[in-house]
């Protein structure tokens, strides 16, 4: 075990919620390889205040912060910093989290997971009931756009064990969701994600098989 850390596991489909104090890591693992991660990070103290991508983007004028870069609030405070990344390097922060209006006109009948469902559902467990749902950062997300505007709808490239890693620059609620989206093929493979949390002086397993 490593010591003084937290470790949260994201079945395949489903969303939780961690709490993460300022200062420490959170090594985000895709265990299987092959799966997106829908994140969203909330204030603790107030959560009106949240990770926006339209401000990020603002912020550090590309798509995608480089790594040593910060994401920023809708009130354009820092709220994670992006430090390391062991995966293709392949994420998203442009297409909104998928919700059953998505999955209803892609043909769906009847119920089917979501992560606007599961962000919800991961924060009402935490104790806040009514939340917005701001645009995600598509961890492992591969949908690049072209130069001629269109975008492609492509798999994610990573394997097992590829991981991302965000330092909280604020006390936050960090959700992830295991996107359930199985109508199109932006999930390689569908599986269980894990979140480990760390201070930023204590090693931090890169692989889940470094923590037991
Ligand atoms: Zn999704």
């Amino acid at each position: 075990m490593v010591p003084d850390s937290a470790h949260m596991l994201v079945p395949a489909g489903e969303g939780r919620a961690i709490r993460i104090a300022a200062g420490e890591l959170a090594h985000i693992i895709d265990e299987a390889g092959g799966q997106v991660v829908d994140t969203w990070a909330f204030c603790q103290q107030d959560i009106s205040e949240f990770h926006s991508a339209e401000h990020t983007r603002a912020s550090v004028g590309k798509l995608f912060p480089a790594l040593g870069e910060a994401f920023v609030t809708n009130r354009r405070r820092p709220i994670l910093r992006y430090e390391e990344d062991h995966s293709p390097g392949t994420h998203d922060m442009l297409i909104a989290a998928c919700d059953p209006t998505r999955y209803e006109q892609l043909g769906f009948m009847g119920w089917h997971a979501s992560c606007e469902e599961n962000l919800r559902s991961a924060m009402a467990a935490v104790g806040h009931s009514d939340v917005c749902v701001p645009q995600p950062i598509n961890v492992f997300m591969n949908t690049p756009f072209l130069p001629d505007g269109n975008v492609r709808w492509l798999s994610t490239r990573t394997g097992i064990g590829d991981s991302v890693t965000l330092r909280a620059l604020l006390d936050i609620w960090l959700v992830a969701s295991a996107c359930p989206q199985d109508l199109i093929d932006i999930n390689a493979k569908r599986g269980s994600i894990r979140v480990t949390v760390a201070r930023g002086s204590e090693p931090v397993p890169r692989r889940l098989s470094d923590a037991s």
